[in-house]
């Protein structure tokens, strides 16, 4: 059922006589911190739009900058919710509807960008989603919300407005530009749905950027000396990883192989079946079923999981999750161990080794010819995923910028230069 898109070595399958790029020629990415307190202000914005998360950046004064939404979190949720009168609400907002409004909450609308109603990936999209997906004109692939059919683009679109408008918030003024990253494995056909969605929003995009280049650049990398990268990047759901080699004005990508189903949510997705078979065994009742303790037993189990990447052992409470035949309410209180969490999720992570293994043999390479590893992606925060990638890789990974943001920065220092270039 997993989807996988290996990638070849420079020469990728082309889909549909279209060619795919994977050689990211940049120009001379001017470092950031060599722009002076005199510099233009820059207005052009760096926007990782994630399946799962979106982030939203700016470099400028030398620094870079995440720019946090009304609520002060600098991540939001790639969640649309269309209300009955058609009106949207986008991010974590959106994203506290998805249990109990699922048919008009869009989630990961990204995994249907600029593909065929016909392909693998939206039959797989279809068997999952609690939206409803529909056929478009010239097979493209539509979401029904209420009466209207909305191409994926004008989805995407809201979530980057949502991020233009934070950025207009914080910054106070207006935003036109931006450089969005997008997978490395993105097809022409999903990078123009791309361009679509940030053209919708109202933004120029002066450049669609790969992800794992700009997780890189985040790390300084392209100032000097010739490297090669591996960009370990577990997300909410999917995981990617890309091997880079970098100039000291080329970034290219060498190979990039991923597994569109596997990712944060899947840990989750384990810490809930544990919680709702012990509820099962000990109380005959079926927490699954009811969508309101799932929606709790969904929530409680991310932020448990979230807890175990600072502490041993995370404390999972929730008060009045059920109630008897008899009427009697009943709680949930448990603690989940590293060890315990450790033992549900350990071959899911095992799973992005296979992957590993698939983009190191396409680019003819071992562990031994890497510089460097960069983590990329909530998940990675997990002292056990971390670990794990140190023990594949034989090196410790490069950890310093925070892995939910890292790839938002990159976009937004590859503005600033295209900016201060005056491109
Ligand atoms: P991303 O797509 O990179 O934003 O990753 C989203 C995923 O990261 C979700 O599954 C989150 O639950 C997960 N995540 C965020 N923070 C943490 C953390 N501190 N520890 C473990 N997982 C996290």
């Amino acid at each position: 059922q997993r989807a996988r898109f290996p990638i070849a070595k420079r020469a990728l399958p082309a889909p549909r006589g279209v060619s795919q790029p994977t050689t990211q020629r940049i120009r001379r990415v001017e470092p950031c911190t060599s722009y002076g307190v005199e510099a233009p202000m820059a207005t052009a914005i760096g926007i990782d739009l994630g399946t799962t998360n979106s982030c939203v950046a700016i470099a400028r004064r030398g620094r870079v900058e995440v720019l946090e939404n009304k609520y002060g979190e600098p991540i939001s949720a790639s969640v649309v919710h269309f209300g009955d009168g058609g009106a949207s609400l986008v991010g974590n907002q959106a994203k506290a509807l998805a249990v109990q409004d699922p048919e008009y909450t869009i989630t990961a609308a990204k995994r249907l960008m600029g593909r065929y109603f016909f392909s693998e990936e939206v039959k797989k999209a279809k068997a999952v989603c609690s939206y409803k997906i529909v056929e478009g004109p010239n097979h493209s692939v539509r979401v029904k919300v209420h009466e209207q059919a909305l191409a994926v683009p004008e989805i995407s679109a809201l979530v980057l407005r949502e991020m233009k408008e934070i950025a207009e918030a914080k910054l106070d003024q207006p935003v036109s530009q931006a450089v969005i990253t997008v997978p490395a494995y993105f097809n022409d056909n999903q990078r123009q749905a791309t361009r679509d969605a940030g053209r919708i929003a109202g933004l120029e995009v002066l450049r669609l950027l790969n992800e794992p280049t700009a997780a890189a650049l985040a790390y300084g990398f392209g100032k000097g000396l010739a490297q090669r990268v591996a960009v370990y990047d577990l997300g909410g759901g999917t995981f990617d990883i890309s091997i880079l080699e970098i100039g000291s004005d080329v970034f290219e990508v060498l190979s990039t192989c991923g597994d569109t189903y596997l990712g944060g949510e899947d840990f989750d997705d384990r810490v809930i079946d544990l919680l709702a078979e012990e509820f099962q065994a000990q109380h005959q009742i079926n927490l699954r079923k009811d969508r309101f303790a799932l929606e709790k037993l969904k929530a409680a189990a991310e932020s448990a999981k979230k807890s175990l990447s600072v502490d041993d052992e995370a404390r999972i409470q929730i008060p009045d999750v059920a109630t008897t035949p008899a009427g009697a309410t009943l709680s949930l209180d448990r603690t989940l161990t590293r060890a315990e969490f450790a033992a549900l999720v350990s071959d899911l992570i095992q799973r992005t080794f296979k992957v590993c293994d698939e983009a190191l043999q396409q680019a003819n390479l071992t562990v031994r010819d890497l510089d460097g590893v960069i983590l990329v992606g909530g998940p990675t925060r997990l002292p056990l995923v971390r670990e794990a990638v140190e023990q594949y890789f034989q090196r410790e990974p490069k950890t310093d910028v925070d892995p939910d943001q890292v790839v938002a920065m990159g976009a937004a220092i590859h503005a600033a230069a295209r900016q201060g270039a005056g491109s």
